[in-house]
């Protein structure tokens, strides 16, 4: 089974690596791909240049076995739209003849409320599995369309031999955001605690986030 967890990544940081472990273990997935959406296409472009945000990833996900790095949208020109990025490991999968198991999106809550303005985001569990992280204190509003159209969706447990189904995660998960280490950094504070060692060395010797501009 391959759990997929998606992001901008700018920087990544402990929230990021502690959400995929703790999903990893709760469903008992082997490995989980840390996928760099390089060139995203339902929020702002990123301040940080995907070559960047790419090296960190790896940084990051070089201290943990089970998460691997994923550079497919950085390889692929163009929007990294997710509905194309599923399908691809769909066609790669079946490629290699591997297991039919479903792949399992991870998406924290703030996410999963955006995900009617993604491109074909209706279709997207007709190729995997959502997995959706709920962070009391954190939920915004869902849209009707979002909550009718999951309404049918949602399961208690994964049958991993299938799509079309989505499971709400309550985990623990560290408050963290790539916004606040932004914000943080362009203050000159340290937020080393939030990082891997090698993250937070690679922005030092890189001086990324150090003005005000990057903090959106
Ligand atoms: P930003 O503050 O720039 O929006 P971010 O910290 O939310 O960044 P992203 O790269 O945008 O990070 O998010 C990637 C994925 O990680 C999203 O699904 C998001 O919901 C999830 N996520 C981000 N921070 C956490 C956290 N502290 N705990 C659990 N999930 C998180």
């Amino acid at each position: 089974m391959i759990g997929i967890f998606g992001g901008t990544f700018d920087p990544v940081h402990s929230g990021h690596t502690h959400a995929a472990l703790s999903v990893a273990s709760e469903l008992g997935l082997s490995s989980i791909r840390m996928l760099l959406s390089a060139r995203p296409g339902h929020r702002m472009p990123s301040q940080t240049s995907k070559e960047h945000r790419w090296k960190m990833l790896q940084l990051a996900c070089a201290e943990h076995s089970s998460l691997i790095a994923d550079d497919r949208e950085l390889n692929r020109p163009g929007t990294s739209y997710s509905f194309d990025t599923l399908a691809a490991i769909a066609a790669d999968k079946s490629a290699a003849g591997e297991d039919s198991s479903a792949p399992v999106w991870i998406l924290g809550h703030d996410s999963y409320v955006t995900l009617t303005s993604w491109y074909r985001w209706n279709e997207i569990t007709n190729l995997c599995n959502l997995v959706v992280l709920d962070r009391p204190g954190q939920m915004t509003a869902e849209e009707p369309n979002l909550v009718n159209f999951f309404a049918r969706r949602r399961c208690e447990k994964i049958d991993h031999s299938k799509v079309g189904q989505m499971l709400r995660l309550l985990l623990p998960m560290s408050e963290v955001s790539a916004t606040f280490i932004r914000r943080q950094l362009s203050l000159g504070q340290s937020v080393s605690d939030l990082l891997a060692p090698k993250v937070n060395q690679y922005i030092e010797q890189h001086q990324l986030y150090t003005t005000t501009e990057s903090i959106v």
